[in-house]
């Protein structure tokens, strides 16, 4: 069945207590949120930008939450950080991107939190890496944690991008299927990076069944202190989430499922077919590689690669499927028998 998503809103940053409790009173105003957020600390990627109004904006956040009957939660990026948004009674704690990439962070929080009953929220690392995302749940778990949701805000990549952070779905979903019980809450603000982004971003999570979205939001957007081009008004908020569509979780209708089973059925078979024709494919690989090796030819053949992506891809064109999707596969499928052959070049030399 499909339930409604846990939804976390509040500005990227508190700036002042006027700015925090008006956002507040806005967001509960148009929408029915279930958490207000701000940061406190501001981790900013270069110096001599605004850094965050710490620790006095625990006070004004707390305020807000009673004002408006929401729990609150912060940012922590340290054992300080912790120490004092416990003692202002912050409800949830959350550990940003920056801060899951560091192990000795982490742990920091995790010794911080021995014995306290909060309940605490892990970004991904920036970069993408699972078991590093995985690290960090696993220490805040050992500190005796046990509300624990994980938040999906993309991950930094230098590539040309329509996102501020590459989404790479497939890593939540890894995860989800290692973790079915932690709730995943996304970010569609920092994926995004751009305001516009948000309502699709927002709308893929739920199709991917994620638990909740974190959204920023902000009275005046454009006069945000950190994150202006991604935040949006509340009432801007409120429309994104009335378009959203949650669909079902469980299929109920009978002939759906029989219909989805079958064509699943010919995804199996499919899937084994192009299994077995890698393997021909890599076999055939190596008998080149042997021919390489006994005529001292080199592996790379670079014009040959070039020919045979610019080929593929005028198939995958001519079959109406993604070129940059048939390009991918294929390097991935090029890096594997430079391996092999590697291999065999080595095996054969010795
Ligand atoms: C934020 O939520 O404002 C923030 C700094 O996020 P992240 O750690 O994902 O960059
Ligand atoms: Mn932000």
């Amino acid at each position: 069945m499909s339930k409604k998503p846990y939804i976390i809103s509040g500005p990227c940053s508190a700036e002042t207590e006027e700015q925090l409790i008006e956002t507040a009173k806005q967001l509960v105003k148009y929408n029915s949120i279930d958490c207000l957020r701000a940061g406190i600390w501001k981790p900013r990627t270069r110096p001599n930008s605004f850094e965050g109004v710490g620790e006095i904006g625990l006070k004004w956040l707390k305020t807000a939450g009673v004002e408006t009957n929401l729990p609150v939660t912060t940012e922590v990026a340290n054992a300080k950080h912790v120490e004092l948004a416990l003692k202002n009674e912050i409800d949830v704690l959350w550990i940003g991107a920056r801060t899951t990439t560091n192990p000795f962070s982490v742990q920091e929080i995790a010794d911080a939190l021995k014995g306290v009953d909060i309940s605490v929220m892990i970004k991904n690392p920036i970069n993408p890496d699972l078991q590093l995302w995985i690290g960090a749940i696993e220490r805040v778990y050992q500190a005796g944690i046990k509300n624990v949701k994980v938040i999906h805000r993309g991950f930094s990549s230098y590539e040309n991008s329509p996102f501020r952070n590459n989404p790479k779905w497939e890593i939540p979903i890894e995860l989800k299927s290692l973790f079915p019980n932690i709730p995943i809450i996304c970010d569609p603000s920092h994926i995004g990076g751009k305001r516009n982004l948000i309502e699709t971003i927002s709308q893929k999570a739920m199709d991917l069944e994620m638990d909740g979205l974190m959204i920023e939001s902000h009275i005046f957007p454009n006069d945000a202190w950190s994150d202006a081009e991604q935040q949006i008004t509340p009432k801007e908020l409120q429309k994104v989430l009335s378009r959203l569509i949650i669909r079902q979780t469980a299929i109920q209708n009978e002939d759906l499922k029989d219909k989805l089973s079958e064509l699943r059925t010919q995804i199996d078979i499919i899937d084994e077919e192009i299994i077995s024709q890698l393997a021909r494919r890599m076999d055939i690989v190596a008998k080149i590689g042997s021919h390489k090796s006994n005529n001292n030819v080199t592996i790379l053949q670079a014009k040959r690669w070039e020919n045979i992506i610019l080929n593929r891809k005028n198939i995958a064109k001519s079959l109406g499927i993604s070129e940059g999707m048939i390009e991918s596969i294929l390097k991935t499928i090029h890096e594997e028998s430079i391996n092999i052959q590697t291999r065999i070049l080595n095996n054969e030399k010795h």
